[in-house]
């Protein structure tokens, strides 16, 4: 029986049945595998058997474009466990090349069909934990049955001697985290690679002025980037494009994204929610309160709009399958909602993000503050420090984090996973000033970006700084609004907004008279000067707004408003004398 800490009580939690004795786990790989391994832990005697289509279970399916790459060298490294070791250690009944094709809710009956030899079997089960994940999207192209997806180690193996045939040239189909991922391996193992997005930009969880530094660092590397246009045929050897272009693609994969796959669920007759995922409930039972559901199957509470939200991500579904375990088991589960906290490698950046970003705040009607920073990662007089771009979201009345996303190196994961925690907690986001983070040169700065954020966001809601957000500066400019740099006359010759004047911050008291009586908009390089220009400006009587971010995010801004990664690419943007507007 359970040694569990808390005692659970051996109680049933759907109340008609006695404590459950068989559970059947269809799904053998994050959801499924936490479920399985945690009930074994909290119940010796529970008969558990994992039902498993594929010939493995608990593979690494996050490490699979890093196979198709040959930056994981062996297949077996992908795999974390095999069906005997999981039945050495956790005793749990581990079937693979088995697909559950149908559920008898009534008599509590799975029936197995081997994938090998097609003959079937039934299992009965007490309760009965559902994690198949998602089915990639496959549109009706035309030739989109030679495209290849990214989901198993099967689908590794065939990319990976794809790969091995030496394409000349790729396309990947869709700019997300997977086709992101994919992208990079292929050039990696030196093919010419085109990403294609039909929407306006790659990874639509970041805003545009972050994902089009992503675009740029892709760019960089040697990948063409092609956004809104959509794919329309796979050819023998080439991809067409709705404005009539082709693209040589001697290998297609697709990463158009996923759906949950809800098949079994609805042959049971269960819930399906208004995103299309199975419905559960705080505790992952379906509609069926013999049924639990876990995974990218199924619908998340949203943690910052509220209602559900559909997120595939392998930390959900680890969390999911051990409390589906623990309600099984008799535990008290607490209800947990979803921020989407990701993370991707594309080449030498690093994307992270957690919470809603600016269009989904705008789309929802929320009334929000942004603030953009463009910090190092650590002290920059340590070597090797890198810059990031990172914007903060917050409810404008009371500060409440809705979201965060960077863009940069080293430090980025850090700073995300602190707000990811600090929005868990209800830190607002004024408070983000006031945390003690850890600090020496080599790894952050005594005013930690995070810390950094905390005062930006203290001062806006403070009223005490006046930001312009990038959109808003061609009205101004209409309006009168003189734009002043107070940049170093260097930095202004290197590239400034179009019809700026240059009045360095040091010099500004001598210059004032000389630069009329405003109203001004003032923008530096990262938003810092600006700041102290502005609240200058200010105590002088001077209307005076600083723009949000500075030079930096203005450039990105352009370049994602122009569809134009290619002018931040190293040298593009900072040519000297360059008026970028
Ligand atoms: C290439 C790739 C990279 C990823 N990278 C990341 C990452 O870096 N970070 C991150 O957080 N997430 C990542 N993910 C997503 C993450 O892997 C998923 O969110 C997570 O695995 C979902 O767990 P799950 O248990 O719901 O489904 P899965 O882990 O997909 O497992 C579902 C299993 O169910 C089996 N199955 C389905 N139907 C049946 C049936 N009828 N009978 C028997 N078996 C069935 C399938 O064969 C499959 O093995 C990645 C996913 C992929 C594909």
């Amino acid at each position: 029986m359970s040694n569990h800490a808390t005692s659970p009580a051996k109680t049933d939690p759907a109340g008609t049945r006695s404590v459950p004795r068989r559970v059947v786990v269809v799904g053998g790989v994050a959801g499924g595998m936490s479920a399985a391994t945690r009930l074994r832990r909290l119940d010796e005697e529970v008969e558990i058997t994992v039902v498993e289509r594929s010939g493995h279970v608990s593979y690494a399916n996050c490490g699979l474009p890093y196979y198709v790459g040959g930056v994981i060298e062996e297949e077996d490294d992908l795999l974390l466990q095999t069906p005997e070791r999981l039945f050495d250690r956790f005793r749990l009944g581990v079937e693979v090349d088995s697909e559950v094709v149908g559920i008898d809710p009534v008599a509590h009956t799975v029936t197995v069909r081997s994938t090998l030899d097609g003959r079937e079997r039934v299992r009965t089960y007490d309760r009965l934990i559902l994690s198949p994940g998602a089915l990639p999207v496959r549109p009706p192209i035309p030739g989109f049955d030679r495209v290849r997806s990214l989901r198993t180690v099967e689908d590794a193996a065939r990319l990976a001697a794809d790969v091995a045939a030496r394409p000349r040239s790729a396309v990947v189909i869709g700019g997300g985290f997977i086709g992101l991922e994919t992208a990079e391996n292929l050039a990696h193992a030196g093919v010419a690679v085109t990403v294609v997005e039909a929407a306006d930009q790659i990874l639509t969880p970041l805003d545009p002025e972050l994902a089009v530094l992503v675009a740029a660092e892709l760019i960089a590397n040697g990948v063409a980037v092609e956004t809104g246009v959509a794919v329309t045929e796979v050819t023998g050897d080439s991809v067409r494009l709705a404005d009539g272009r082709e693209i040589a693609a001697d290998l297609v994969v697709g990463a158009i994204g996923v759906r949950p796959d809800t098949r079994l669920a609805e042959m049971a007759g269960l819930a399906i929610g208004p995103r299309g995922g199975i419905a559960v409930d705080s505790v992952g039972r379906t509609s069926d309160p013999h049924i639990y559901a876990v995974g990218d199957a199924v619908e998340k509470a949203d943690a910052v709009e509220g209602g559900t939200s559909l997120v595939a991500l392998a930390n959900i579904a680890n969390r999911q399958g051990r409390r589906a375990a623990d309600h099984i088991a008799g535990l008290e589960v607490r209800a947990t909602a979803s921020l989407g906290t990701a993370i991707v490698k594309v080449f030498s950046r690093v994307v992270a993000m957690t919470g809603a970003n600016e269009k989904r705040l705008r789309a929802a009607g929320r009334d929000y503050r942004c603030v953009r920073s463009h910090p190092m990662n650590h002290a920059g007089y340590y070597p090797g420090a890198e810059q990031m771009a990172i914007k903060l979201c917050f409810a404008a009345a009371d500060g409440t984090i809705l979201g965060a996303q960077a863009v940069g190196g080293s430090g980025v994961d850090k700073r995300i996973d602190v707000l990811a925690t600090a929005m868990a907690a209800g830190i607002p986001a004024a408070r983000l000033a006031d945390l003690e983070l850890a600090y020496a040169p080599p790894f952050s700065s005594a005013k930690d970006p995070v810390n950094m954020l905390g005062y930006m966001a203290e001062n806006v809601l403070a009223g005490e700084c006046d930001v312009v957000e990038p959109p808003e500066v061609e009205v101004l400019v209409a309006e009168g609004w003189t734009l002043l740099d107070v940049r170093t006359p260097s930095e202004h010759n290197a590239g400034a907004i179009a019809g700026s004047i240059n009045a360095p911050l040091d010099t500004l008291r001598d210059d004032l008279a000389a630069l009329g009586a405003g109203p001004f908009l003032v923008f530096c390089e990262v938003g810092q000067r600006g700041h102290t220009a502005t609240s200058l400006l200010h105590e002088l009587g001077i209307p005076a707004r600083n723009l949000d971010g500075g030079w930096r995010t203005w450039v990105a801004y352009e370049a994602a408003r122009r569809h134009d990664p290619a002018r931040l690419v190293a040298g593009a943007a900072a040519a000297p004398g360059a008026k970028i507007g």
